[in-house]
């Protein structure tokens, strides 16, 4: 269904379909650093847009969304989708809680997906993510993933999700052989496997479960640990008055990509935990500038440039620095592994 939907909206908007045979011909080359982690790079200049975005509060305070209804292009259909009883389903009109399937015009590989809230809602990615893997099994050609506010979002404000077809990420397509070098077992929760991961560039987490309620609590426990680790928490509108007029924190959303596939009952799932929206060379100028905002798409594998002359820049050392920089660093990551693993040791003690 979603292919005939892909189809039909090329064959009704030119400067799509343009797009889409533009990443076809795109320039790319591929790496392999430490051992079985393929990153490729594809040239794509008319991502432009995406990568330059400006995210700060008072540039989106300013601009129109352009993921609400009426500033979509005339051209762009919609897929109306709902979540209901636990698996999402279509339907023929849209509602307010749901979310539109939307074909993305400025693709970055050969079928790209944005799935947009239909109402303007926040980013809170701890209540969608039932939806989410619920998404991930409705669609399971596709990886799914999510970018936090911070961690690569061009619409930070409205609810989205993106999906991008198997095989397309190194992430996904490499996953039998960088499980087997990187992945170390963290614990096991239930029918729930968690991982974390070794000399793997990034600092990530593996969730694999046939249990979809089970992978929620624990995604929602590790976002939890994330944001209590956050080491500005004041930043923003640091406290609100709940009904009892006390002066609560508020709770930030941590600034995290998460993708998700699955297969045959299975779902894995990738959380990667940043300290940064964008790595220096990023704001460099001349020659030492190379435009990279790292998403979902470039933590899991697959780096998008869209200027030509960055082609060239980019080397393993570079690649290696930029996910070091924009990773949460390694003492906060081992940290809130080791308060994670504790959690359910202790839990499974007391079950005993
Ligand atoms: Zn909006």
């Amino acid at each position: 269904m979603t292919e005939e939907f892909f189809e039909r909206q090329l064959s009704l908007w030119p400067l799509a379909a343009d797009n889409y045979k533009a990443v076809r011909a795109a320039r790319s080359k591929s790496f392999c650093l430490n051992q079985s982690l393929n990153i490729e790079l594809k040239c794509l200049p008319q991502r432009m847009r995406s990568a330059t975005a400006d995210t700060s509060r008072s540039a989106i305070a300013a601009r129109p969304c352009f993921l609400c209804a009426t500033q979509l292009p005339t051209e762009q259909l919609s897929l109306n989708l709902i979540y209901d009883n636990k698996q999402i389903i279509t339907s023929t009109e849209a509602q307010e809680m749901g979310y539109r399937l939307l074909v993305n015009p400025y693709p970055a590989f050969d079928k790209h997906f944005t799935i947009a809230a239909v109402s303007h809602r926040e980013q809170n990615l701890r209540e969608e993510l039932p939806a989410m893997l619920a998404l991930t099994e409705f669609m399971p050609s596709y990886v799914h993933f999510f970018n936090a506010a911070g961690a690569g979002a061009s619409a930070p404000d409205h609810l989205h999700f993106q999906a991008v077809p198997k095989g397309s990420l190194p992430l996904e397509r490499d996953f039998a052989a960088w499980h087997v070098v990187h992945s170390r077992v963290l614990f096991v929760s239930g029918q729930t496997e968690v991982y974390c991961q070794e000399d793997f560039l990034r600092s990530a987490w593996l969730l694999r479960s046939r249990k979809p309620e089970e992978l929620c609590l624990l995604l929602q426990e590790v976002l939890d640990l994330i944001t209590t680790s956050m080491p500005n928490r004041q930043t923003g509108t640091s406290t609100e008055t709940n009904n009892n007029s006390q002066t609560m924190p508020v709770r930030q959303k941590p600034a995290v990509n998460l993708l998700s596939w699955y297969t045959d009952g299975l779902w894995t799932c990738v959380l990667f935990a940043r300290s940064k929206h964008r790595p220096a060379c990023y704001y460099e100028t001349g020659e030492q500038q190379v435009l990279i905002s790292p998403a979902s798409v470039e933590m899991g594998g697959q780096i998008i440039l869209v200027r030509p002359e960055d082609f060239d820049k980019v080397k393993p050392g570079l690649l290696t620095q930029i996910y070091a920089e924009v990773s949460l660093p390694k003492q906060a990551y081992s940290d809130i592994s080791e308060t994670w693993k504790a959690l359910h040791h202790r839990s499974n003690h007391q079950v005993i």
